[in-house]
């Protein structure tokens, strides 16, 4: 097949670790008989020092024409002045309302020699294989929002149909994975709750009754996901509660530099990106970790172009150089340790 990629590097380590990341996609290229292009454009900061915006119109209209996104990190502390107008996160927030993408997908699987990693005990983390879901674009963050002197509210609404759609994306990757969901709500306190929860159920039973659902409430959630996280195939919850519970189950897998995400919306467009940030701390070093931008462009392989065996071969490959301890720095014990190219060249070598 022929896929039109769009790459945004963004700032800090963003460039380093999607330079790294662009030869894997083009070795799956090779190796499968695809063609992909790549169109670099900017985002975030090196967006404001170029163009005065961090989300320029061409990089937009570019966006919207491509097959999938791939993008590194955005901010840093150039332009981290709590006072300045445009900050490059804005850049983040206005292409995905743009796109509309409404589902964070946030996979979660502990790599057998990064467990010590985890400050979670092993034993508890041998087999944990989750994604959450976290719905992007609604509840308490985007609800109206007072102040007075003495007091101050945020609203939190959620429509029928901001539930059902991303409802229906966890319902789906719930079928092609082990068949359970389970949906995050407080539906013993919160309206909203009880509205998703009525949705969730009802979503649930006409469209996927061969899925399995389970209810749970999000302060138990919270401590399940740690006692017995196992337990979970595909988490969905809305978007407080999936802030709240993808960084906590991000400890579960250990170290950051291993952590994928894809933002997905009705259609086949994503956004793919790890979920760290632009590490301002080690850019320009090249010793950035890789592995969780490739394994961002494994999901983008996956959701956005229907390749599951080629998601599936560069999963693989990324856990054989894990396998065998090749680690970057992050990862690595004192003094040692590959760099960006050396981790991502291993990957390509175990594409088979
Ligand atoms: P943001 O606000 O953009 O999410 P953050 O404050 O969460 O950023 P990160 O940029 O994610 O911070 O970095 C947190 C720490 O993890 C830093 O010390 C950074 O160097 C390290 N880190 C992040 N990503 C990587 C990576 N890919 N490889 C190695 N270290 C990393
Ligand atoms: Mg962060």
């Amino acid at each position: 097949m022929h896929a039109d990629i769009v790459v945004l590097p963004g700032d800090g380590i963003g460039p380093e670790i999607v330079s790294a990341t662009l030869p894997v996609l083009a070795a799956v290229a090779k190796r499968y008989g695809h063609s992909f292009s790549f169109a670099e454009h900017d985002i975030g900061g090196i967006a404001i020092d170029r163009h005065g915006e961090p989300l320029p119109a061409a990089t937009l209209e570019a966006a919207r024409k491509a097959d999938a996104i791939l993008l590194g990190a955005v901010g840093g502390p150039k332009w981290s002045d709590p006072n300045a107008k445009v900050r490059p996160e804005q850049g983040l927030l206005a292409i995905r309302k743009a796109l509309g993408l409404f589902a964070n997908l946030r996979p979660v699987r502990p790599h057998a020699s990064a467990l010590g990693a985890s400050p979670i005990k092993s034993h508890l983390l041998e087999g944990v294989d989750i994604v959450v879901v976290r719905e992007l674009t609604g509840g308490i963050y985007f609800g109206d929002k007072n102040r007075s002197d003495t007091e101050a509210t945020d609203l939190c609404r959620y429509s029928v149909a901001e539930v059902e759609r991303v409802v229906r994306s966890a319902g789906a990757l719930a079928r092609q994975r082990r068949g359970h969901l389970t949906s995050v709500d407080k539906a013993n306190v919160l309206e909203t709750s009880r509205l998703w929860r009525d949705v969730a159920t009802r979503v649930m039973r006409e469209e996927f009754p061969d899925v399995t659902v389970e209810h749970q409430l999000v302060d138990s959630m919270a401590m399940h996901l740690l006692s017995r996280p196992r337990a979970y195939d595909v988490i969905v919850t809305e978007n407080m509660f999936g802030d709240i519970l993808t960084d906590e189950a991000s400890m579960l897998a250990g170290s950051l530099g291993l952590l994928a995400s894809a933002s997905l919306g009705a259609g086949k467009v994503g956004i793919y990106e790890p979920i760290h940030g632009s590490a301002p701390d080690i850019a320009g070093k090249g010793i950035a970790n890789p592995y969780a931008t490739i394994l961002s462009a494994a999901l983008l392989l996956r959701h956005s172009l229907g390749l599951v065996e080629e998601a599936e071969a560069v999963e693989a490959a990324v856990s054989a150089a894990l396998d065998a301890k090749v680690f970057t720095t992050d990862l690595a014990a004192p003094g040692q340790g590959v760099d960006t190219a050396g981790a991502a060249r291993a990957v390509i070598e175990r594409l088979g």
